[in-house]
């Protein structure tokens, strides 16, 4: 098995040599639209490359309005202070995640809540949050969800669409609206995920997209607050940009903001790379079905898109039947120059969220001892 799968994996990438995960792809107009700035000295947070990426990505997603950050994490802090999270506050979450996800409520003062993960998505499954909340969860006086133990608040629910595979919405929103839980989406590796048609990161009122260097696209570091509303889109623009009310030359800030605006050399790189986007996902749609073909009948379950929705496949993973082949799988094809990776440790056996409120986890157990992710990285034009 994994003598051809090396190969295969070869054969797919055209090469011998060493194969990454996930390699960003510049074959449009990068140098271009990054050599601009540097030639007009516009490189940082002035420039007219911010703005037309916003539009770009908020025109692709649907998104009433797109407001571009530093980084993916940033994205996420913000999405949480402009859900109204407060410190004490809990905010339910899935532990199987990239750090990301609970370092930026973490960092608002919230505490992670780790509820475990569907087996059409792999991200958060509504069955587990309803059960999570129907054994925990009472309202206040007020009307608000709290834990009804600590009467700490639960302020929001934050699923992530694992390696760009879309999570129940619809169910979860009902779960949502029950309980008077804001949703917000992890859509940090969901950039071209569609959930029954509409883009992954606009159905809460909240989203965030990422653009590191591993990402579907890349500003080279770089992230973005999906808006649902024009508001809320103008007031995330504010507190992200220090909260300076627009004045010719007075220094006036009406509340605590973040520095949290992309530079427009970033924004430069990403308008090239959205002229892109369409291609990147064809060919990773291709890969995916090549490599789906190729684990067809296999003992190793190749992670499909679920049928309510369509995924980019940011990174394609495997299923291996057992700890002992995960490992074995690993270890030959990093052997081989062909780079594979285990998913990430649960969130909730890392030492600073060690001592987080849980739900039962046993299929985010079973998934962290048994996926592999192998190369995704799209291919052509
Ligand atoms: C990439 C990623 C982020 C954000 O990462 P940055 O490196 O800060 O851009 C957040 N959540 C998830 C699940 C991610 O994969």
């Amino acid at each position: 098995m994994n003598t051809k799968l090396i190969e295969f994996i070869q054969q797919l990438y055209g090469t011998n040599e060493f194969i990454p995960l996930h390699a960003p792809r510049f074959s449009g107009n990068e140098k271009k639209y990054v050599a601009e700035t540097v030639d007009s000295t516009f490189v940082s947070s002035v420039g007219a490359f911010v703005t037309r990426f916003e539009n770009d990505i908020a025109a692709f997603t649907g998104a009433t309005k797109a407001v571009a950050t530093v980084n993916g994490t940033a994205a996420l802090h913000t999405a949480l202070y402009m859900s109204g999270v407060k410190r004490g506050d809990l905010v339910i979450t899935q532990s199987l995640t990239f750090v990301a996800t609970c370092n930026a409520l973490y960092h608002m003062g919230a505490e992670p809540v780790f509820v475990d993960v569907s087996k059409t998505s792999l991200g958060l499954c509504p069955i587990a949050l309803e059960e999570f909340l129907e054994r925990n969860a009472s309202f206040n006086c007020d009307g608000v969800c709290v834990c009804t133990n600590t009467k700490q608040v639960i302020r929001a629910v934050m699923p992530m669409h694992t390696f760009g595979h879309p999570v129940e919405l619809d169910e979860i929103l009902r779960v949502c609206k029950k309980w008077n839980l804001v949703l917000i989406e992890d859509a940090a590796e969901s950039l071209g995920s569609y959930y029954k048609g509409i883009h992954t990161g606009t159905i809460g009122n909240f989203g965030a997209l990422s653009f590191n260097g591993n990402k579907v696209i890349t500003t080279g570091g770089g992230g973005m607050v999906l808006c649902k509303s024009a508001n809320s889109g103008e007031r995330t623009k504010h507190i992200t940009t220090t909260a300076k009310v627009p004045h010719p030359y007075e220094f006036f800030h009406d509340e605590p903001g973040f520095n949290y605006r992309m530079p427009n050399l970033n924004a430069a790189l990403g308008c090239a790379q959205v002229e892109s986007l369409e291609n990147f996902l064809a060919s990773k749609r291709d890969i995916a079905m090549q490599y789906k073909a190729f684990f067809n009948g296999t003992e190793f379950q190749f992670v499909d898109e679920p049928p309510y929705g369509r995924s980019n496949f940011w990174l394609n993973a495997v299923i291996c039947p057992n700890i002992d082949s995960r490992e074995e799988l690993i270890k030959t094809t990093n052997e081989s120059g062909v780079m594979t990776r285990p998913i990430w440790q649960l969130m909730h056996t890392l030492p600073m969220y060690s001592d987080s409120k849980r739900g039962d986890l046993t299929y985010s157990e079973f998934i962290s001892q048994r996926l592999v992710n192998i190369p995704s990285s799209p291919v052509g034009k």
